[in-house]
């Protein structure tokens, strides 16, 4: 394929991604939105493999028969739960292989530059070393977390923003000598020790992020990782890279500063990492007290009575996977004449638009669900709330405690409904492990139990 050919198939592909990008910003446009994307990547892939500047195809060809069957097995095989973690530790690969490529490019890279060129190669991959190290680390930690294999409390070393702040400062030393210097020796030094410093920094960023913080977290790794990618472009001298690194890059640094807002934190501190606590609280010592339990046929009663519903769902619907029965009681109460709508919080779930996903899948209709702004000022006038596996985001220490690891966070106001029924397993906390004064309010009931069959129990009784 010659240089032209593949200069207009990456220019088809980066027109494509921009349609999947704005594809898939609306539920309905979405699937639409994923076939250009693919449509996109197959170009890309084809024009790289068959362009002038590839290598060997039957090595390609290879690592691409062994990646993807890597990758089938693991989509097919994922739980729609742990579609957060697979993300995050997609992230992961995309970050070390900046790193790889980064260190490959440095290899690689021979005499025969011009001096102001050779800065700017070097630069690049000081930068390109750089962004994937922390995006790689962050990531694995994030995928921890997520997992629940490491704590979701914050890690609060004392200190920590100088030594964040040291972490740069010195990376940027090393930049200066890594380019300035003329000896081999020092290059490879200063590159190895900006590495080292790049994961400690990557890990500790994540690190000292709160539970309940993560989903700007995931949404900034996200970002990092198109950074990386725009890095390894500059590097391999790859166009399509450079502007698809920058698209996920852009889009991500948007989402993330959406859920920002969604969230009431600062976009800065989320960059700076740790933000949001200042390691005082840790929610363990928040309301406690009696609790009432209700069963699903009093349950069924309460809707019976009721003229308006909203459900709130979280986590634990997607856990359950709980969304047909509530899709069917839906159904069900709205043919008895109630008005039945959903209050979904930005960050219910484990990712962006968890909820949205959950519900559409089981065809709950689009003009029933309700992001919270819209509904937040309407529980008052509620009959009753089923809170289906949420938690955290309906958790009104984030608006009575100050102390709380969840403080301003906007909240789903369920509480001031008639009735609350919460759907759930025990008396846990949430994801941000912080105690819910929501369970001993007065109007609020506990039905105890895995959500699908509660839920499965009250169209029983219904
Ligand atoms: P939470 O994670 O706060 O709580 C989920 C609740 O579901 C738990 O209290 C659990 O209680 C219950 N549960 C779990 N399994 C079941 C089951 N089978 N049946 C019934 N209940 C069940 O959920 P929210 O959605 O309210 O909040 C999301 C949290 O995740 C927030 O802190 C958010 O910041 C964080 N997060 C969100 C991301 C995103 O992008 N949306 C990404 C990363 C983190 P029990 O064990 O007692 O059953």
């Amino acid at each position: 394929m010659s240089g032209g050919l593949v200069t207009a198939a990456y220019i088809v592909a980066a027109i494509l991604f921009i349609f999947s990008l704005a594809g898939l910003s609306k539920h309905e446009t979405s699937k639409q939105g994923n076939i250009f994307g693919m449509a996109g990547m197959a170009i890309a892939l084809l024009a790289t493999i068959f362009g002038p500047d590839s290598g060997s195809i039957g090595w390609i060809l290879l690592a691409m028969v062994i990646g993807g069957a890597i990758g089938i097995h693991l989509a097919r095989k994922v739980e729609m739960t742990e579609m957060p973690e697979l993300v995050a530790i997609l992230h992961s690969f995309v970050g070390l292989a900046a790193v790889l490529v980064g260190i490959n490019s440095y290899i690689d890279h021979g005499p025969g530059l011009e001096a102001v060129m050779e800065n700017i190669h070097l630069t690049e991959i000081f930068l390109g070393i750089f962004i994937g190290a922390v995006t790689f680390t962050g990531s694995v930690v994030a995928f921890g977390k997520l997992r629940g294999k490491i704590s979701s409390r914050p890690l609060m070393l004392p200190h920590r923003h100088k030594l964040n702040l040291l972490a740069l400062v010195l990376s940027f030393l090393l930049l200066v000598m890594f380019v300035r210097t003329e000896s081999v020796g020092l290059q490879v030094f200063a590159l190895l020790i900006m590495l080292v410093i790049a994961l400690a920094f990557g890990w500790h960023l994540v690190a000292s992020i709160g539970g309940a913080d993560m989903p700007v977290v995931v949404s900034m790794l996200n970002s990092y990782s198109g950074w990386a990618a725009a890095a390894a472009g500059f590097m391999l001298s790859n166009d399509l890279l450079i502007v698809t690194g920058a698209l996920v890059g852009s889009s991500g640094a948007i989402l993330s500063y959406i859920m920002c807002k969604a969230m009431n934190r600062s976009f800065i501190s989320v960059i700076a990492g740790g933000f949001g606590s200042d390691g005082t609280a840790t929610g363990d010592e928040g309301e406690s007290g009696e609790y009432r339990e209700i069963s699903a046929q009093d349950t069924a009663e309460l809707l019976k009575g009721s003229s308006s519903v909203i459900i709130t769902p979280g986590y634990g619907m997607a856990v359950a996977q709980a969304q047909y029965p509530v899709a069917e009681l839906t159904e069900k109460l709205r043919a008895r004449g109630v008005k039945v709508r959903f209050g979904i919080h930005p960050v219910a779930g484990r990712l962006p638009g968890h909820m949205n996903v959950l519900l559409a899948e089981a065809k709950v209709p689009y003009d029933v669900v309700l992001e919270m702004d819209e509904i937040n000022d309407d529980f008052a006038d509620t009959d009753t709330v089923l809170v289906i596996g949420a938690n955290d985001t309906v958790n009104p220490a984030a608006q009575e405690d100050p102390r709380s690891p969840i403080a301003g966070m906007p909240v789903l106001e369920v509480w001031k409904a008639q009735n609350v029924v919460v759907f759930k397993r025990s008396m846990n906390t949430g994801y941000a492990g912080v105690q819910n004064p929501l369970f001993f309010k007065e109007n609020t009931q506990m039905l105890f139990g895995d959500a699908k069959e509660s839920v499965d129990a009250i169209l029983k009784a219904l």
